[in-house]
């Protein structure tokens, strides 16, 4: 599932992140791009519609502006807004503590409700430790009582025993009562399918839901069929009023339209994903997984929240001003060689600095930073006077040598360090050159 969609925003955002400075118009041109690509994967157009709106306004604001790493902070809030447009939060099966649980099973004749059935009553049974009973009331497709009895064999889950020419309501009393009596935690009633949305079976389907008042009303909808299974799922939210929807088949749908769709369009969760045709092909849905499955980027997001949490919004300012001026001594480097330690390494840190293309950050991590090394650095930078840090020029042969001794290093070390800090001077004295237009754009000016 989403593979396409996947690989389209990757794109849009592999552009985005290699800019420093954002404008309004750079954000408006990204979100074209994930308006097609949303488009692409079927998604319904309301629900694109409201998508990218959200994010222009949390992107335009000053959210994005203000920020220190623009362009993946619209891949954060792209990120954010996937997860909320998904549901937020995991949803969980409703299971009462007053036994047994009632859960009925909706939705078109082969989307796979039979077999999402088996799959939720097995992992109930296993993992979970729960009495499961199991009972199909399609009374209308030959042999469809017996399949669940198969199925259930196979789960180990036991299923009503079927009495011929029994109707539905019948059969639901029969298997609630067995469930009340026979102590079972939880009962499972497979309903008829249908080819499309029928009246009659949907009234057939509401008898039973009065009958027995299910905690949970699962619409299972197969993802294959995107926009189509969001109007399924539309359908039976008005006329039945589900609880949660299972998506089946998303091991075959590279698109995952209807996923993205069916939580907005319905106001429903999905609960659970079908992945396979065997019995353990079951998984909970988790909107930031997803999320970031779709965007491929999870470590981004993290990244951003990192840098949030760590870079002072102050002390970037400040830095950016004094990029500005083109002044940046090794007192800065002192406070950037920290900040990056608190962060974790080189290139995330890099990543995070505003003018920053690839080229300059490929040659800044040919310079091998690495832990040990950033620790050294920092003591030579600490046996330094404040004086010398202010004005690295004053740091001749015979001030090398005392800072050596200092912090244990070699004079070697301390021309590589110098060197690194003119490299790093002369890449701010370019960035100044990029102009105060540059700067304004992220609000640092
Ligand atoms: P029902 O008519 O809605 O009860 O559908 P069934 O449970 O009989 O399933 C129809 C077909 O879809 C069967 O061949 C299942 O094995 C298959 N199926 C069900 N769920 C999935 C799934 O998540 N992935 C795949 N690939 N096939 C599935």
């Amino acid at each position: 599932m989403f593979e396409s969609l996947q690989e389209r925003l990757g794109d849009v955002f592999d552009k985005l992140r290699r800019r420093g400075a954002l404008s309004e118009e750079d954000v408006s041109a990204a979100l074209r791009e994930v308006r097609i690509a949303l488009l692409e994967a079927d998604v319904a157009l309301p629900v694109v519609k409201d998508f990218v709106e959200g994010v222009r306004e949390k992107a335009i604001g000053q959210e994005v502006l203000r920020s220190v790493t623009p362009g993946q902070m619209v891949i954060k809030i792209v990120n954010d807004h996937l997860v909320e447009t998904l549901g937020s939060e995991h949803s969980a099966l409703n299971l009462t503590t007053t036994p047994p649980t009632v859960i009925m099973m909706v939705g078109l004749q082969g989307s796979g409700k039979t077999t999402s059935c088996a799959k939720i009553a097995m992992r109930l049974t296993g993992k979970e430790k729960q009495k499961v009973l199991m009972a199909s009331l399609d009374v209308r497709r030959p042999a469809a009582q017996e399949q669940l009895r198969v199925l259930g064999e196979q789960a180990l889950v036991k299923t009503l025993n079927i009495v011929p020419g029994e109707q539905p309501v019948a059969i639901a009393k029969r298997a609630l009562q067995s469930g009340a009596l026979e102590g079972y935690d939880v009962v499972m009633l497979d309903t008829a399918g249908r080819l499309a949305i029928d009246e009659e079976l949907m009234a057939e389907v509401a008898a039973v839901r009065d009958a027995t008042k299910p905690h949970e009303t699962l619409l299972v909808a197969d993802a294959m069929t995107g926009q189509d299974a969001v109007n399924v799922a539309s359908a039976f939210q008005e006329k039945l009023g589900i609880t949660g929807i299972m998506l089946t088949r998303v091991d075959g749908d590279a698109r995952g339209g209807a996923a993205l769709s069916m939580r907005a369009v319905t106001g429903c969760p999905i609960k659970l994903l079908g992945s396979g045709e065997k019995l353990d092909a079951l998984e909970d849905f988790h909107p930031d997984r997803i999320a970031s499955r779709i965007l491929g980027m999870g470590d981004v997001v993290s990244l951003v929240e990192k840098a949030a949490e760590t870079i002072d919004q102050e002390d970037a300012e400040k830095l950016a001003k004094k990029m500005q001026k083109g002044k940046f001594d090794l007192d800065d480097l002192a406070s950037q060689l920290k900040q990056m330690q608190k962060m974790g390494g080189l290139s995330s840190l890099m990543n995070m600095l505003p003018g920053m293309n690839k080229a300059q950050m490929a040659k800044m991590q040919n310079a091998k930073l690495d832990d040990s090394l950033v620790k050294r650095q920092l003591a030579m930078l600490s046996s330094m006077t404040p004086k010398e840090r202010a004005k690295p020029e004053l740091i001749k042969a015979s001030r090398k040598v005392r800072i050596a001794g200092g912090s244990g290093t070699t004079v070697q070390e301390i021309n590589k360090l110098l060197k690194q800090y003119q490299e790093a001077n002369r890449m701010m004295k370019k960035v100044k050159k990029m102009g105060k237009k540059g700067l304004m754009r992220q609000g640092m000016s």
